[in-house]
């Protein structure tokens, strides 16, 4: 039976538990671990730990499309999936797919309970990240099939705290090839990996750029089949766009509610600032924001959910989605005067968040462009009517 007071419960635990702890969690440090840890503690004794993690594992078994229900509240704070456990929701479903029989044994369940965490690294710093196919990583095999991976790779997020890292290098074949690339489950503690520094984006931390020497990897612990990293990699990233699109929808609709309340209170001699037209102007526009970008992304939720490819769907929402965030929170901002720059709302870090989200996972061109060649493919293979 669906607990119908579940998402009711998420939106609590993310409005009074998470939020409040904001400034202390995005100052990380030990402080923040701290809090991190008693947050991530109470969600699992209220039974809001890993929604959408598998039930076997120690999840709450939700399919996407339960969980998209949740996923907006969770996602209104950036910290509400790591204090709810469902961030590695990713991870999770790409090794319990594509790992070996060793990797899903031994590293599954740490994962689901929170023990340890993991991240995924294909950025490097010195091919574009919209061109896998140039993967400078190289994984080199051993006589006894293990690997040794070199490579450099960056904006790698989470990996200061992260257990695991999965790396996106060449096994085979030459640059330029798209077969050949392999995905590999990495340990953090093993000799030749390094934290090189972290990158703070518009000030906020969280990614890295990290050193991979010669680090020994287990020939069991290919993700995937060898050489097939761009398919994985691929229907991982359908879901990934999707998750955040729908933690993107929660952040412009608490920047909206933010801006309402402050065109709503904020008096002058006139009356209240959402007098004014042109205030009354970003309501609606940044309302129609939201309002056409919700249903884009629950298409692209409702195919995934149904095992279908939902390519076109995953580009169109990310694409509406990042441009709906940054739109609303630079309204939200506008609407809030020098108070909307300042460091007494969360609005500068939802701006942030949108303005990032227009290049992570693909930038918004990549998705433009492929969006549309599919489509004009369709057209073309039908011919002319
Ligand atoms: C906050 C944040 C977190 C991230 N987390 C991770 C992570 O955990 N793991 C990871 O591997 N990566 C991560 N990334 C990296 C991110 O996925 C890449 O930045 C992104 O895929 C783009 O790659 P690039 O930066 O190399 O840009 P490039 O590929 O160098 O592209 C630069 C620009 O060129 C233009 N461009 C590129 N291709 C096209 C095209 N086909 N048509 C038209 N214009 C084009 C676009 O304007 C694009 O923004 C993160 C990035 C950010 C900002």
């Amino acid at each position: 039976m669906p607990d119908r007071a579940l998402p009711q419960r998420v939106a609590e635990f993310v409005r009074t538990r998470v939020v409040p702890q904001e400034p202390v969690l995005d100052a990380g440090g030990p402080a923040a671990a701290a809090v991190l840890r008693a947050l991530r503690e109470e969600a699992r004794t209220s039974g809001l730990w890993a929604l959408p993690l598998p039930r076997e594992l120690g999840g709450g078994g939700l399919t996407l499309r339960e969980y998209a229900v949740h996923a907006e509240a969770e996602g209104a704070s950036d910290h509400g999936p790591a204090a709810l456990g469902s961030a590695p929701l990713l991870d999770v479903r790409m090794l319990a797919r594509h790992g070996s029989p060793a990797v899903r044994e031994r590293w599954l369940r740490p994962l689901v309970t929170g023990e340890l965490r993991s991240c995924y690294a294909m950025t490097e710093p010195g091919v574009p990240g919209t061109e896998p196919r140039l993967t400078a990583a190289r994984a080199h095999a051993r006589p006894d099939g293990s690997w040794r991976v070199s490579g450099r790779k960056w904006f790698t997020s989470g990996a200061a705290d992260a257990a695991l890292v999965t790396v996106l290098a060449r096994t085979d074949g030459t640059e330029g090839d798209r077969e050949g690339l392999s995905l590999l489950l990495v340990r953090t503690d093993s000799p030749g990996f390094r934290l090189v520094r972290e990158l703070p984006v518009f000030g906020a931390g969280g990614q890295w750029e990290i050193e991979l020497d010669g680090v020994p990897v287990p020939q069991d612990h290919v993700v995937g089949a060898r050489g097939g990293a761009l398919a994985v990699a691929g229907e991982r990233l359908q879901w990934g766009r999707t998750l955040r699109c729908l933690r993107w929808l929660g952040q412009a609709q608490r920047a909206f509610d933010l801006m309402c309340a402050r065109a709503a209170s904020r008096t002058g001699s006139g009356g209240p600032l959402g007098g004014h037209q042109l205030v009354q102007q970003h309501v609606f526009e940044a309302l129609l924001a939201l309002r056409t970008t919700r249903p884009l992304v629950h298409e692209a939720v409702a195919l995934l959910d149904a095992g279908r490819d939902a390519r076109t769907e995953t580009g169109l929402a990310k694409v509406a989605a990042a441009r709906m965030l940054q739109r609303v929170a630079d309204s939200a901002i506008q609407v809030h005067g020098a108070a909307g720059l300042g460091p007494d709302t969360p609005l500068p870090a939802l701006f942030r968040s949108g303005r990032a989200a227009r290049i992570l996972d693909g930038p918004d061109e990549l998705h433009i462009t492929s969006v549309a060649r599919r489509v004009l493919r369709a057209y073309g293979e039908e011919g002319p009517c």
